[in-house]
């Protein structure tokens, strides 16, 4: 299938490493051209030359802290400077402290709003007019599976997510007629430095060799396995592609059939 994404312009957050950048590398693969974000500029030098290796073409790339609206904008205005236009974005972040409901006071909470959920609206809010010229845009904003099964000590993530779901669906109608289709994805549990750093915390606040805490994980995952993140970005690639023609205000899971609730 031609998902049509040649030299559509893509923007992906906190894309630096882990499903972000996985995300970007499918969209490369498809002959997008991307612009790649986060913190640290140097993991994004070393993302931008890891995916030319792999994809034979380069991102470009700019430091942006999602949390700081001053810099999404400039962050969208670097995206849109070579074109005038983002024709995809991809919002996706670093995930909110784990923790239960007892470990966090008011500016944790705050903290977890902005990063999680205002991150999104003010990116959404940056691209939309680029998008609406155009009469055409894709957005596919990244979530968890907690949006359907919620996850033991993480608690602050379990709460703004929903949040990013009620944004997509209400998003998907207001957006329709500018021709921009909005839909939400969530991963179960995929192979990168954020899933490594939750089981080991679950393992330490239970007393068990993390080992034991992975082991439980994958059990519950029929297909045996974690995710490998470029199976997440060939998800987002596809919602995000011109071969999405019909697929609005939906969540969809890549999870190995881990979340056993319905739909
Ligand atoms: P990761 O490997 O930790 O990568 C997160 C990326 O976000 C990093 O590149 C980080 O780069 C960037 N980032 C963090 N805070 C940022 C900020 N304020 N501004 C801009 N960029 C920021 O995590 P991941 O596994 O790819 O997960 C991505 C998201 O999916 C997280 O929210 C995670 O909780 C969620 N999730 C992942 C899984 C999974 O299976 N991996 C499952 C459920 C949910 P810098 O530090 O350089 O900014």
């Amino acid at each position: 299938m031609d998902l049509g994404l040649k030299n559509k312009s893509v923007l992906v957050l906190a894309s630096g490493s882990g499903l972000g950048k996985a995300i970007a590398g499918e969209f490369l693969k498809e002959g997008a051209s991307v612009v790649l974000a986060g913190r640290t500029e140097e993991k994004l030098a070393s993302a931008a030359a890891d995916l030319e290796k792999l994809t034979g073409s380069r991102p470009r790339f700019s430091p942006c802290d999602i949390t700081k609206p001053e810099q999404i904008k400039g962050l969208v205005a670097f995206a849109s400077e070579t074109s005038g236009r983002v024709d995809v974005l991809v919002n996706n972040a670093g995930g909110p402290p784990a923790g239960t409901f007892e470990s966090f006071d008011d500016g944790a909470w705050v903290g977890a709003f902005e990063l999680t959920l205002l991150s999104y609206v003010r990116a959404i809010r940056e691209v939309l007019p680029l998008m609406k010229k155009n009469g055409w845009g894709r957005i596919v904003n990244s979530t968890s599976s907690s949006v359907r099964e919620v996850i033991e000590n993480l608690i602050l993530s379990n709460t703004f997510r929903l949040g990013v779901i009620g944004l997509t669906k209400t998003l998907s109608a207001e957006f329709a007629p500018y021709g921009i289709l909005v839909n939400a994805i969530g991963p179960g549990r995929f192979d990168t430095e954020r899933i490594r750093s939750l089981d080991r915390s679950l393992a330490e606040r239970k007393g068990l060799p993390v080992e034991e805490v992975s082991k439980g994980a994958l059990s519950r995952i029929p297909l045996g396995r974690y995710g490998i993140p470029e199976e997440y970005g060939r998800l987002a690639a596809f919602l995000g592609s011109e071969a999405n023609t019909y697929i609005t205000g939906q969540t969809i899971l890549a999870d190995g059939g881990m979340v056993r609730a319905v739909p």
